[in-house]
């Protein structure tokens, strides 16, 4: 069995059931986690026959590294072998002050947004708890900073934030997503607070409902449109789940979440979604629910046949938005040349769906 999947009340479940005590599940999650060892030998404080035991039972296993790449502004890129068919991405961005990890929760996705290259590509497989954590255990070995002094959440870990904004829709995922996510808010895992991890969904509200009760981290929702018509045709979970059904799960979420807002995640589509007076009408939206807006220039792939609106019609959109009110971003392109940019990540997915393929996945990745 692989350890590095179990957050603390699984790890105690299972150290129950082997006839040792629930403090020793906690120093070998610290082991795990906090130093980042990958075998029981290295765990000098626990007891040899412990040490034995565990072996015989257990394994510690991240997936496997096959490609790694750095772009010309530090934004890092992992390709990871999750089973002899699939492989997903994880992408360190360096920025002032913070260095955030963005993580996937599936190989591919089932809802196959317009604009979004893992939606194009299909769908195989949910990743495990083990698979989804083993990116940032993995990120926080390759930038060397485990096993430094200064405790967990110290300012000398590379990564200070997690986003799940790779590949996948977390909230689809959630028995894998919620033991991952509380690791790295686990005092004896990653020591992240609640407010640093983010969990980004297009809106699949019976799983925004559970993540609140379960788990409430700081959460994006990827809204991309100001009416049902056009958010029907950009992101298609939205016929199962309307504006309306989503903006109530958004306040009920806040009822739980660590921050009072929900950052809204507006992707900039050239004369689709970018008018004034679509900008107008998101000001009716954020008078709904307490808000921030984050757009995101798109990132084009092969075959998608749309265009990112230019920089001007960005910077008045945002205008529209602050005139208004509201705090609006607008998120910077990272990681060119390594096609590591938002709606990018292609990984290499077995697709299981029957989906056309519109783009083909070497060509994604060239
Ligand atoms: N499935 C989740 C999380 C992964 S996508 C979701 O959809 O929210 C993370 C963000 O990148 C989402 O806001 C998504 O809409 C956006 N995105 C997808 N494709 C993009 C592209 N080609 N250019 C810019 N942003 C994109
Ligand atoms: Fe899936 Fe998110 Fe891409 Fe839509 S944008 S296809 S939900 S990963």
């Amino acid at each position: 069995m692989n350890l590095l999947g179990l957050d603390a009340q699984g790890m105690e479940r299972l150290f129950a059931i082997i006839g040792e005590k629930p403090f020793r599940a906690r120093q070998v999650l610290k082991w795990i986690h906090r130093r980042g060892a990958a075998d029981f030998g290295a765990m000098t404080d626990i007891a040899k026959d412990l040490r034995a035991k565990l072996a015989a039972v257990a394994t510690i296993e991240p997936p496997v590294v096959i490609g790694d790449g750095t772009a010309a502004d530090g934004t890092r890129k992992w390709l990871l072998k999750v089973d002899g068919a699939n492989a997903v991405e994880a992408v360190f961005i360096p920025e002032d002050g913070r260095g955030t990890l963005c993580v996937s929760s599936q190989a591919g996705c089932t809802l196959d947004c317009e604009f979004c290259s893992t939606g194009k590509q299909g769908f195989n497989r949910n990743l495990t708890a083990a698979e989804i954590i083993g990116q940032l255990w993995l990120a926080n070995r390759a930038l060397g900073v485990h096993g430094q002094p200064g405790g967990v959440g110290a300012g000398n870990r590379a990564i200070s934030n997690v986003v799940f904004m790779g590949m996948g829709e977390p909230m689809l995922n959630l028995d894998a997503v919620i033991p991952a996510a509380r690791l790295m808010i686990d005092e004896n895992g990653y020591g992240l607070s609640r407010r640093r991890v983010t969990v980004s969904t297009s809106g699949v509200v019976p799983g925004m409902d559970r993540l609140a009760a379960e788990c409430p981290v700081a959460l994006a929702v990827s809204l991309h449109a100001p009416d049902d018509a056009l958010r029907d045709r950009l992101v298609p979970i939205n016929r199962k789940y309307p504006i309306r059904a989503l903006l109530a799960a958004c306040n009920r979420y806040l009822e739980h979440a660590p921050r009072d807002f929900i950052t809204f995640e507006y992707v900039m589509l050239d004369g689709v979604n970018d008018s004034d007076a679509q900008a107008q009408a998101l000001l009716g939206i954020a008078a709904r629910v307490r808000c921030k807006f984050n757009l995101i220039p798109f990132n084009p792939f092969p075959g998608s046949g749309l265009k990112r609106s230019g920089a001007e019609r960005i910077r008045r959109f945002a205008e529209v938005l602050q005139r208004g009110g509201l705090t609006a971003t607008t998120r910077k392109t990272r990681g060119d040349g390594i096609d590591a940019a938002c709606g990018q990540l292609a990984g290499d997915v077995a697709d299981r769906t029957r989906r056309t393929r519109t783009v083909p996945i070497t060509e994604v990745r060239a």
